[in-house]
């Protein structure tokens, strides 16, 4: 599996100087391919690499070959995104322009997507073009200076990676310093299989709740969200030059916590399920794209908002455990008895209390949904037979073979 370990680059003034050119020449590359591709509506790598490779190199004699080639492919993502965004983003103008006709309202003209462009793109190293040595903490980089040694220092966080056979590199900068992402490849452990089955609910009162009867997070969370998220809502409101600088920072604040809450949650989630097993989440991209239950939804925004990067700390966790992580459709899950079956709205008395009109029993909401969860998982294995999931890898964070739920798949980046 693999993890990306940042790093700090410790380079001399001159190697700095030689790091910012080095920068500002392959994010010039960048932006030339860029425009080129987006403006003749070029998306393919070869040909764009035909008809701007050898410009390129003449226009910046210094930067190597690779690093040229390095700043192509960067540019033909971004311009395939680009292309493809333009287009949904034309068909969904005349969508809203129909829309707007019909409720009388002002059309608003179209904003045209532009091309691709940045003011600093990172260089993507590869085996050719870097290597690492662990040992003297050091790097050493193709630039326009040739080849630099440079030294560097991880942090305590990031200690743990240290050593590892070294796969791609992205070279950074920023507020002043140079970072190295550096993707590790640690091996994947040897667990046992543990057939424990857990199941999570996910919510805004508890953040999450187990089926083992563990009630994990903080319940001041939700406060915590919510004073910045109306606070937010208040500045933006006002619309003043000091209440966008306010903002900025509110929105970097939030971010923050929320990642926070997100790491210290994935990390208790993983710890109170034993090494092998697996966990279940239900799939709440899935409510949000239904659009149905939205009274819900609307009561669980501040986790949904989260919930890719939720899943995403969970998996990755799980996987140094040998843990497998599964979703599915939490349809009913809160409306089902646990004990007897029974759905019925009315089962869910408020917020907190689940009392079964048929059997009643009597239990946390949360609780038996987590219980359902788990049923639910169990059933849709036990219906396609029990093929060999716990421990494996790449099934990590995809939906039950039963083929609830739809599979998508997370970028996991560990940073
Ligand atoms: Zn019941």
């Amino acid at each position: 599996m693999d993890r990306t370990v940042i790093v700090q680059l410790k380079p001399t003034p001159e190697q700095a100087t030689i790091l910012k050119r080095t920068l500002a020449e392959h994010t010039a590359c960048f932006n030339a391919v860029a425009k080129i591709g987006f403006e003749t509506g070029e998306g393919n790598g070869v040909e764009l690499h035909k008809q701007t490779y050898y410009d390129l190199r003449r226009r910046y004699p210094d930067l190597p070959a690779q690093l040229v080639i390095a700043a192509r492919v960067k540019a033909t993502e971004a311009v395939v995104s680009a292309l493809t965004w333009a287009k949904k983003h034309e068909a969904s103008y005349h969508k809203r322009v129909v829309k707007w006709q019909k409720q009388g309202k002002d059309i608003l003209p179209f904003k045209p997507v532009k091309a691709p462009q940045t003011h600093s793109c990172p260089i993507r190293y590869d085996a050719r073009s870097y290597w690492v040595n662990w040992n003297h903490m050091t790097a050493s980089l193709a630039t326009i200076g040739g080849r630099l040694e440079i030294a560097m220092s991880a942090s305590r966080q990031a200690q743990q990676y240290i050593g590892h056979r070294v796969c791609s590199a992205d070279l950074c900068y920023r507020q002043g310093r140079f970072w190295l992402h550096v993707v590790v490849s640690i091996p994947v452990p040897v667990v046992e299989p543990d057939p424990t089955v857990i199941g999570v609910d996910l919510g805004e009162t508890r953040p999450a709740v187990t089926s083992s009867l563990h009630f994990l997070g903080q319940r001041r969370w939700k406060a915590q969200e919510r004073r910045i998220f109306r606070l937010r809502r208040k500045l933006q409101s006002k619309g003043t030059k000091s209440a966008k600088r306010h903002l900025r920072k509110l929105s970097g604040k939030l971010f923050r916590q929320r990642r926070d809450h997100d790491h210290v949650l994935s990390k208790r989630l993983v710890q109170h399920t034993p090494a092998g097993g697996t966990i279940v989440l239900e799939n709440l991209r899935e409510i949000r794209s239904r659009g149905e239950r939205r009274g819900k939804a609307a009561r669980r925004r501040f986790h949904t908002w989260s919930f890719a990067q939720l899943a995403g700390f969970i998996a990755y966790k799980a996987e140094q455990r040998g843990i497998a992580v599964f979703r599915i459709d939490p349809r009913t899950t809160s409306q089902r008895c646990s004990r007897c079956g029974h759905v019925a709205r009315n089962n869910r008395r408020s917020q907190s209390l689940f009392l079964c009109r048929k059997c009643s029993y009597c239990l946390n909401a949360d609780l038996n949904a987590a219980k359902n969860i788990r049923e639910k998982y169990l059933t849709s294995l036990a219906s396609v037979g029990t093929p060999s999931l716990v421990g494996s890898q790449s099934s990590c964070l995809s939906s039950p073979p039963s083929g609830e739920g739809q599979a998508s798949s997370f970028s996991l980046e560990v940073t």
